[in-house]
């Protein structure tokens, strides 16, 4: 098993098989750089870049790493982003001197993740949220339109989404304010304007895209995963009440437009390749556009804890509609992606109670109120601090995704 010279523990998220890219900010000062996390350090790839240490990958000498998002290395090519890994993977290999014998440059560029403040990855253009757990549109379809109706009548035929908002997103750490909208009291009530009552979280995965594709070309299939430059969590906050009251009939745009976390460090589609697996089998068979070659899911435990006791154990792999479907999908009426744009999979609900991944659907709508160490809860209240964690577990070692948390502020 490849090792780096770095200590990295079992469990830790970021060995030498993840090499996660994010962007940081020195807490001693400077400006914001691109880097790879290894262990408990931060490998700053602009310092890398100026010692010479990047040359041949294509990557070099482009300031692709000075820069306060990934979105100039998002839109280079993949045969950049493949030098550029084996580069980074032989440079912190266990038998490579160049950094390893370089006290200098070791400690200008390999930095202590407590030395580094993490910031938002990317500036990301548009942010989409898809709905592609069937189990999550079922249990949802139920409570609100009964059993009989739980999917609409498109839902096996078309990975749903709606476009979210980008300006609202934060990275992880940063508290969430309780949102005040237009919400029913009541059933039947007439409308109010105050804090929501049901302020909710919801587990999942966010793709970042890559070099994206002109406006009027719609991506095929066989090539989707190759706009894919890694993965993230993402904490698409939720408020119930204020969703409930204004959804019908264009979808959300006030209950999840306060706040949506995400994690810092994005896992590189390569790094998960040892993991993926076949989705859900499909039927009906989908549209000729939406048939994807060879297994499109990928093994990921996801976790949801609140303040600190876990509420959610799900996996990636519960997923109806593949990533790669759902670039093919938004992209199939001539939509361009841009480099940085964030595609959210939508709420990963598994088969089991214990993996429904909201607490609109964990209790069922308020019916099934959780027991916690914490106390009672239905939905999260002030102070609740709500943790997002994920990982694939390899022979002796985790490619992880950290961890996104936020603390619920009050309402102002
Ligand atoms: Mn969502």
């Amino acid at each position: 098993m490849s090792r780096s010279f770095v200590e990295v523990a079992p469990d830790s998220h970021f060995p030498l098989q993840n090499l996660p890219y994010g962007v940081f900010r020195p807490r001693a000062g400077g400006p914001p750089r691109v880097g790879v996390a290894i262990g408990d350090f931060a490998l700053d790839l602009a310092a890398l870049d100026e010692a010479g240490l990047l040359a041949g990958t294509g990557a070099e000498g482009r300031g692709l790493f000075d820069r306060p998002a990934l979105n100039a290395l998002m839109a280079a090519d993949r045969p950049t982003w493949r030098a550029l890994r084996a580069a980074l993977t032989r440079l912190l290999g266990a038998d490579e001197p160049a950094l390893r014998d370089s006290p200098a440059l070791r400690d200008a560029a390999l930095l202590p993740m407590a030395a580094v403040e993490p910031l938002l990855p990317a500036e990301v253009g548009d942010y989409t949220d898809f709905y592609s757990s069937r189990h999550h549109a079922a249990n949802v379809g139920a409570m609100f339109r009964g059993p009989d109706h739980a999917l609409p009548p498109s839902w096996l035929h078309l990975p749903i989404g709606y476009h979210g908002r980008s300006s609202s997103l934060v990275v992880g750490g940063t508290p969430v304010r309780r949102p005040r909208g237009q919400l029913r009291p009541a059933p039947g009530a007439g409308p109010g304007f105050g804090p929501t009552r049901q302020l909710d979280y919801e587990l999942e995965v966010g793709l970042f895209v890559g070099p994206g594709n002109p406006l009027g070309r719609p991506v095929p299939i066989a090539e989707a995963e190759e706009q894919i430059f890694g993965l993230a969590l993402v904490n698409d906050w939720s408020a119930r009440d204020i969703q409930a009251w204004e959804y019908q009939p264009l979808g959300p745009f006030l209950a999840k437009s306060f706040a949506t976390s995400l994690s810092p460090w994005v896992v590189p589609l390569a790094a998960l390749e040892p993991f993926r697996v076949p989705g859900p089998p499909q039927e009906p068979a989908p549209l000729p556009y939406l048939r994807q070659p060879g297994p499109g899911s990928f093994d990921i435990t996801l976790e949801a804890r609140l303040n600190g006791e876990l509420i959610c154990a799900s996996n990636f792999r519960h997923l109806y509609w593949s990533m790669a479907q759902q670039i093919a999908h938004h992209t199939s009426g001539g939509c361009n992606l841009r480099p940085g744009d964030l595609l959210a999979s939508g709420t990963v609900s598994g088969p089991t109670p214990e993996s429904r991944a909201c607490l609109l659907e964990r209790t069922w709508r308020g019916s099934e109120p959780l027991r916690l160490a914490c106390g009672e809860r239905v939905w999260l209240e002030d102070g609740d601090e709500l943790a997002l964690t994920a990982w694939c577990q390899g022979d002796g070692y985790r490619v992880g995704f950290g961890e996104v948390s936020g603390r619920v502020l009050e309402a102002l």
